[in-house]
């Protein structure tokens, strides 16, 4: 009957429904609907990098790896940072805006810093 969702920071199931947020009385935690109704959406894809950290619009990373950009002579080498990443869907999933120009990289060779 109740689809209330357990406290995601204590799991206690004490939870209740407070205006637009879930509100959990034994920890105090409380948390918006919507976030927890949208992370149950399977388009909702959540992109990691190398360690697993779920990656942001606007997140810093540096490359773990050289990485030659296809159809030309550039290669991305390991170390570079980028200031501010754009999350894109498709394989290569980050939009990356570096110095040599914007690339599409994949999640996976890249690290939160
Ligand atoms: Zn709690």
């Amino acid at each position: 009957m109740s689809t209330i969702p357990a406290c995601l920071q204590c799991a206690m199931e004490n939870t209740y429904p407070d205006g637009e947020n879930y509100v959990c009385p034994d920890c105090a935690h409380e948390w918006p609907m919507a976030a927890a109704a949208s992370a149950d959406d399977p388009d909702e894809r959540v992109v990691k990098d190398a360690n697993g950290n779920a990656l942001a619009d606007g997140d810093a990373v540096v490359l773990i790896k050289d990485l030659k950009v296809k159809g030309s002579s550039i290669t991305l080498k390991m170390g570079t940072k980028v200031k501010s990443i754009r999350l894109v869907g498709g394989d290569h999933e980050v939009d990356c805006k570096m110095d040599a120009g914007n690339f599409m990289l994949k999640a996976a060779y890249l690290k939160k810093v």
